[in-house]
């Protein structure tokens, strides 16, 4: 009996070596914004580690050995779920034995059909069944957000009064951020908009707007001289001035349409991954998000009126 307890005693001195010596919360979280929201309700009684190095595809991103072990070592795993992460179930297995929380932020979220299916079938592009995009909705990333407070509230319920609070403050700021939107599209001249890359259907979805994605497929890979003549086409023949284009994703594709058509190219973040200098500028989710509210105002309104 006394060996028992001295064995449970030793248990948990090893358990608790592995959280840190000030009790922070491990987060390992799979893309950035996951990475943003843990960060921002996590405050200071967490510690978040984003396994998506920054301007890296979040789409066709596959996790190094590293990053698997600091999973299994976490005390919490933030991910997105909806099909986003393809190395996500492999990692949820291995987990299965290890009691380590895990929450998919997409739970909380009505999901949208991939547009994907539609326009192209270029298969390493594919997103599957359900649009991933689901964060660049306000309304969306409040539940999303809502998600992680709740996760953290059950791990440490300690500081549940803490967590709230903070969910609180970024919760105001979501409905601030979709009010934004809202003003910034009442008085545009055109409701539909070209992106190189389609997720932005959340985004469409909440303010009323058509997304199409006439160039989405060829950027980062070969478009068949073909494909290009139709965006091209396409471009000129709707009268088109402005396409929206992520741009890190930026491409001699891009460039080439531009020379052709003349059309103007503006930012538009899918907020999936920073690059470096969006990080030493102290971006985040709310100031691209801004951006992007900026750009669509720009961009849907410096049109010819008769579009
Ligand atoms: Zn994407």
């Amino acid at each position: 009996m006394k060996r028992r307890l001295i064995a449970l005693s030793l248990l948990f001195l090893v358990g608790c070596s592995q959280t840190k010596p000030n009790n922070t919360i491990n987060i390992v979280t799979s893309f950035y914004p996951l990475y943003d929201f843990a960060t921002k309700i996590g405050g200071d009684k967490v510690s978040v580690h984003n396994v998506l190095p920054n301007g890296v595809d979040a789409h066709s991103f596959e996790p190094s050995p590293k990053d698997m072990v600091a999973i299994q070592e976490s005390d919490l795993f933030i991910y997105h779920g909806a099909g986003l992460e393809a190395w996500v179930p492999t990692v949820l297995k291995s987990l299965s034995d290890k009691n380590i929380p895990t929450v998919a932020v997409s739970d909380g979220v009505v999901l949208l059909e991939n547009q994907d299916h539609d326009d192209h079938d270029h298969d390493d592009h594919d997103h599957g069944v359900s649009d991933p995009h689901t964060w660049l909705s306000p309304t969306n990333a409040k539940k999303e957000m809502a998600i992680v407070k709740d996760k953290l509230v059950e791990i440490d319920p300690d500081n549940a009064a803490y967590y709230t609070k903070n969910y609180d403050v970024y919760a105001t700021a979501l409905s601030t951020l979709d009010k934004d939107f809202r003003t910034a599209i009442e008085g545009v001249q055109t409701r539909e908009f070209l992106v190189d890359h389609l997720a932005f259907a959340y985004l469409a979805h909440d303010y009323d707007l058509v997304q199409k994605g006439v160039i989405q497929g060829l950027l980062s890979e070969e478009p068949t001289p073909k494909e290009l003549e139709l965006a091209i086409e396409y471009i000129e023949n709707n009268n088109i001035k402005v396409i929206f284009a992520v741009p890190t994703e930026s491409s001699k594709v891009v460039d080439v349409v531009v020379k052709e058509t003349g059309v103007t190219v503006l930012p538009l973040y899918t907020i999936e991954s920073l690059t470096g200098d969006q990080i030493k500028d102290k971006q985040d989710y709310f100031t691209l998000m801004q951006k992007n509210i900026e750009s669509l105002k720009e961009g849907l309104t410096d049109v010819d009126a008769s579009h």
